[in-house]
């Protein structure tokens, strides 16, 4: 991903989003940041999914679908937590950025 450094918070708010609506998986949550414009492949996402995990946002378990395992994730009442006060840094940042084209 091109200015990856500049965009990895983006995704990892996107990605907790997700968490907190419904259970998700990594080759679900690639294709839906690639339906934004997101261009992440396995090898980022997974070390993503695992340091928000280790960073106590996402809880992880195995499924059985399909006769595979799978490792799903969601959100937890940490996650949820910072997930809040995220929408509110969003808003605002979304208010100041496109103020002058609110007319
Ligand atoms: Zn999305």
């Amino acid at each position: 991903m091109r200015n990856q450094e500049l965009y990895i918070g983006l995704v990892r708010l996107h990605v907790l989003h997700h968490a907190a609506q419904e259970p998700i998986f990594g080759l679900a949550i690639i294709q839906e940041l690639g339906r934004h414009g997101y261009r992440l492949g396995p090898g980022t996402i997974y070390p993503l999914l695992h340091a928000m995990e280790k960073r106590g946002w996402l809880r992880a378990r195995q499924l059985l679908v399909e006769g595979r395992r799978r490792r799903v994730y969601t959100a937890t009442a940490s996650g949820r937590r910072v997930l809040k006060i995220a929408r509110q840094q969003v808003r605002q940042l979304y208010d100041e950025m496109f103020e002058d084209n609110a007319g």
